[in-house]
């Protein structure tokens, strides 16, 4: 077997690189054009919920959204069983260290049981002042994976952790010294250059942006997606963010080990996941000369399907668990193992 090695995919399915979407206040009128999109395109969204606002119409702060209606937990749902996530956009809105249990983890108790699927992701509301060190030490404390804030850039493949992922905002335009508008293929090509995963922000696009410097018009809203899909072919992971984090959580405690003696096999240590992580499933680079059709793997005694990625590596994907078991073996084309 010394022709193959065997190493764990970047990204899941082999892909080079990621985009996510996300879109904070989880407004109900995401279904008059947003949601349609989605689902022309085939990509999935997040939708970041105010706790103490659902399915109410909304009223916290001095928003441009208040007036507008807060998604039910029916309407959650619906979303969710199409593939879309849900983070915790806080309860109140406001500043959440004046009340991190109620704003951090009682949203995230809440957001969970309207919804009916665990709450990984926390999405800072307002600024970035509500993703400081101590807050990101609180959301690490109440069980979060991740925490997103506001910042135009991309997220590296490798970071030091997930609690400050880089958000992009896809607005009409930008304010401050750094004035500027609307482009539909923002850090597209940085992403593919390195590898690296887009989480897009905005709010609730429609016929005219509701704030030109915190959301898009839903004509530059499906250009992005287009765009995005464009660009992306068959190389991009359109994904859920849940799926993302779950992902590098899994890659960052895989340790992938040849077992001595035994020619073609591995073994899979996943020791230090943490518990919160409910997608176990990854994708493995195995670089051959070899073809789909002449080499066999199984995954714990299942045998699972090898696809072909860039020349020289093919890729499988499976579900694993803390001490899986893969074998490789040749097989001769066109006869029997
Ligand atoms: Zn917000």
């Amino acid at each position: 077997m010394s022709e193959m090695t065997l190493s764990v995919s970047t990204w899941k399915y082999g892909k080079d690189w990621v985009y996510s979407i996300t879109y904070d206040e989880a407004l109900s009128d995401l279904a008059r054009f947003v949601i349609p999109t989605h689902q022309a395109l085939g990509v999935p969204g997040h939708v970041e919920v105010v706790a103490g606002q659902i399915g109410e119409v909304r009223n916290c702060g001095a928003s441009s959204y208040n007036g507008m209606k807060h998604m039910s937990a029916e309407e959650l749902h619906g979303l969710v069983a199409m593939g879309w996530g849900v983070g915790s956009h806080s309860w109140t809105h406001g500043i959440v260290m004046d009340n991190p249990k109620l704003e951090l983890l009682e949203s995230k108790e809440a957001i969970a049981e309207a919804v009916g699927v665990p709450v990984t992701v926390y999405v800072a509301p307002g600024s970035n002042d509500n993703l400081t060190p101590e807050v990101q030490e609180k959301i690490r404390e109440y069980g979060y994976l991740v925490g997103m804030g506001i910042t135009d850039d991309i997220n590296r493949p490798d970071p030091q952790d997930l609690l400050w992922v880089n958000r992009v905002p896809l607005h009409e335009r930008y304010w401050g010294v750094f004035d500027g508008y609307y482009d539909a293929y923002k850090r597209i090509r940085q992403a593919q250059e390195e590898r690296g995963w887009i989480v897009d922000y905005c709010h609730c696009p429609l016929e005219e942006a509701v704030h030109p410097y915190k959301d898009c018009t839903e004509g530059h809203h499906r250009q992005r997606l287009e765009a995005v899909v464009s660009e992306g072919g068959t190389r991009c992971w359109y994904a859920n963010p849940d799926e993302v984090v779950d992902y590098r959580a899994l890659r960052r405690s895989a340790r992938l080990a040849p077992v001595e003696g035994k020619p073609g096999a591995f073994r899979l240590r996943l020791d230090t996941l943490p518990p919160q992580v409910r997608r176990q499933e990854l994708t493995f680079d195995l670089k051959t000369y070899r073809t789909p059709e002449t080499v066999a793997v199984k995954v714990d005694g299942a045998a699972v399907g090898v696809s072909p990625g860039a020349a020289g590596t093919l890729h499988f994907t499976a579900s694993v668990r803390d001490d899986t078991q893969i074998t490789i073996s040749t097989l001769t084309p066109g006869g029997s193992l």
